[in-house]
């Protein structure tokens, strides 16, 4: 968003803070609302399409220091590295790197050995996980689903940068990849949360009664991911 002076100076809201930011302009928006994207690192404002230069530049000034300290609170991002130790779906995975095998990723007695050049690690570490997610979620998701007497059509694993889940009417459910590195009590109330969207689409009392039937330790993965959820952004 560009505004020019009388003197033909040019302002760029985007480029007039001490942090990165995006503007989006949505035609949905009935108020400005500025935050954090974690996968991105920067803050996005939105604005109704009608919002005038200063009125969003004086909304962000205004919320500088909140946005500056949650981007500050970021986890710095990192790869997977060989040796390193880390959950997948609760159980503990040591990374081995086998660069004279040609298989990409195997899994064996809590061991994930990759294969291949070093520089496809991480990518191949991930793809690994991406690939389990998807088995591991479906399953989980039809076991429960059936409980409740509705039906998963399918999973999909996704790079998001701000959700973790989602149901859609279809009833097809997307995970955030991150979640599958997640203590237990995360991934079960996610799951939990999703499958509870087939029977109820809103987030009413009645839905989140389902998913306290579902999954009785709800409420603490709930709070881990708001206190914690970031965290998994370390990874891209
Ligand atoms: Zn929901």
């Amino acid at each position: 968003m560009k505004i020019t002076l009388l003197t033909g100076k040019i302002f760029d809201l985007e480029n007039s803070f001490s942090f990165p930011l995006e503007v989006v302009k949505s035609a949905r928006c009935r108020r400005m609302n500025l935050r954090i994207d974690s996968k991105k690192r920067t803050a996005v404002l939105t604005l109704p399409p009608r919002a005038s230069f200063k009125k969003a530049y004086d909304f962000v000034k205004e919320h500088e220091v909140w946005a500056e300290e949650h981007l500050a609170k970021l986890p710095k991002t990192q790869e997977f590295k060989d040796g390193q130790t880390f959950t997948l779906f609760a159980r503990p995975l040591k990374i081995c790197h086998r660069p004279e095998t040609l298989r990409a990723a195997e899994e064996k007695d809590g061991v994930l050995y990759i294969g291949g050049d070093a520089v496809f690690l991480h990518r191949r570490v991930k793809d690994y996980i991406t690939r389990e997610a998807k088995k591991e979620f479906l399953r989980r998701s039809r076991e429960l689903a059936e409980k409740i007497g509705c039906q998963v059509k399918s999973v999909a694993i996704k790079d998001t940068s701000s959700r973790w889940g989602s149901c859609s009417t279809l009833n097809n459910i997307n995970y955030n990849w991150r979640i599958a590195l997640a203590p237990a009590c995360v991934i079960d109330y996610l799951v939990a949360h999703e499958v509870s969207h087939l029977k109820h689409r809103d987030h009413s009392r009645e839905f989140w009664r389902c998913v306290k039937e579902l999954y009785s330790g709800a409420a603490l993965g709930k709070s881990w991911l708001k206190a914690h959820g970031n965290e998994l952004y370390r990874y891209r």
